[in-house]
């Protein structure tokens, strides 16, 4: 398989509401796979495909998969005198992982590179408190390296910040900051394309919402699912694979290397038990590796859609993710393929 897309994906910067890059880089990937596009107002990349074989007399079933665009990240809300940025979190940050990062402030004078730190002592001259207290997102800052008249010239307030990180490739694995949700989109995309290239084609009208806010509480997915009014919903978000050392097996939630995970139960739906057995027969017919997960904690765009308009059935699938909310977080690629492989099968189906 050939990663290119999704490593691009990854590398470009968008949070919570600026989205615009990623959604232009949506834009061009996906030309001549949909029937019909538009951007609603919120932001939300929407692109409709409609059914290969129509079913005589019926109305075609509407599908609406959600892959949201957005990477956790900041937005500067103060700029101090000596020309530190002072930051404020779109989307959920652990400030234990925030500790020595590159950053990419984007502004409208261009995208200048700088480190994050919290304000403090080095370890040279901290005391032994000081270095075991986690200090909170606010008591961290963006240091430039630029002169503060220059800083303050170009950055504004309101400008955004991502991590900057390369995406890597390992023999087993990916590793690269914002697989949650390039991920998806990739696994979107690269679906639709091998849905295009199939002789036996689909019934369903295909609406792939690339959604904005996911981060900040699925917000641009409740909008375009409202306008949408789909009868079935598909959530494509990373699970968790809590399946590495210092978490008890019975937490893992998934494990790396069994094959997509199909979502039963998250903090933001219930998936449609039907559709779930629909799903993992499907999977068993193809010979797709899957995995059922019920996740605690967190939620994902479908959770949206299902309580959207008059309500949809809905079904969340993923490949369960390491290192989740860091720049290191990590997909198995055979859990990746077969999350393309178990998303085409079942548009096919649908
Ligand atoms: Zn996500």
């Amino acid at each position: 398989m050939n990663y290119d897309l999704l490593k691009r994906l990854c590398e470009t910067a968008g949070v919570p509401g600026r989205e615009e890059r990623v959604r232009a880089l949506a834009q061009k990937e996906i030309k001549g796979l949909f029937d019909s596009t538009r951007v609603d107002p919120m932001g939300s990349l929407v692109a409709t495909r409609k059914p290969t074989r129509a079913r005589k007399g019926e109305r075609a079933t509407r599908v609406l998969v959600a892959a949201h665009m957005d990477e956790i990240g900041f937005y500067v809300r103060h700029i101090d005198e000596q020309g530190f940025l002072w930051i404020n979190p779109a989307g959920g940050f652990d400030p234990r992982n925030l500790f020595s990062r590159r950053v990419v402030v984007v502004t409208e004078h261009g995208d200048f590179k700088g480190v994050l730190n919290p304000g403090g002592k080095p370890i040279h001259i901290s005391s032994e408190a000081e270095r075991t207290k986690v200090p909170g997102t606010e008591e961290f800052f963006i240091d430039l390296g630029r002169d503060a008249a220059e800083v303050r010239k170009k950055v504004q307030i309101g400008d955004f910040v991502v991590m900057d990180e390369p995406f890597i490739e390992t023999p087993l694995k990916v590793v690269s900051k914002a697989l949650d949700n390039r991920m998806a989109m990739y696994t979107a995309i690269e679906a639709v394309r091998k849905l295009s290239k199939s002789r036996s084609g689909h019934a369903a009208e295909i609406v792939v919402a690339f959604t904005v806010q996911e981060e900040v509480g699925l917000r641009g997915a409740q909008v375009a699912a409202n306008a949408c009014a789909a009868d079935i919903g598909i959530g494509l978000d990373v699970n968790l694979a809590c399946d590495t050392p210092g978490i008890p097996d019975n937490q893992r939630v998934s494990k790396q290397g069994l094959g997509v995970a199909v979502m039963i139960q998250d903090s933001s739906m219930i998936s449609d038990a039907e559709l779930v057995r629909q799903t993992c027969a499907l999977a068993r017919r193809h010979k797709i590796d899957h995995q059922r997960a019920v996740l605690p904690r967190g939620g994902q765009d479908a959770g949206a859609i299902q309580r959207s308009g008059t309500g949809a059935r809905c079904i969340a699938l993923g490949p369960g993710t390491r290192y989740i909310h860091t720049v290191t977080e990590m997909v198995d690629k055979s859990d990746l393929n077969a999350t393309v492989e178990l998303l085409a099968a079942l548009l096919a189906d649908l």
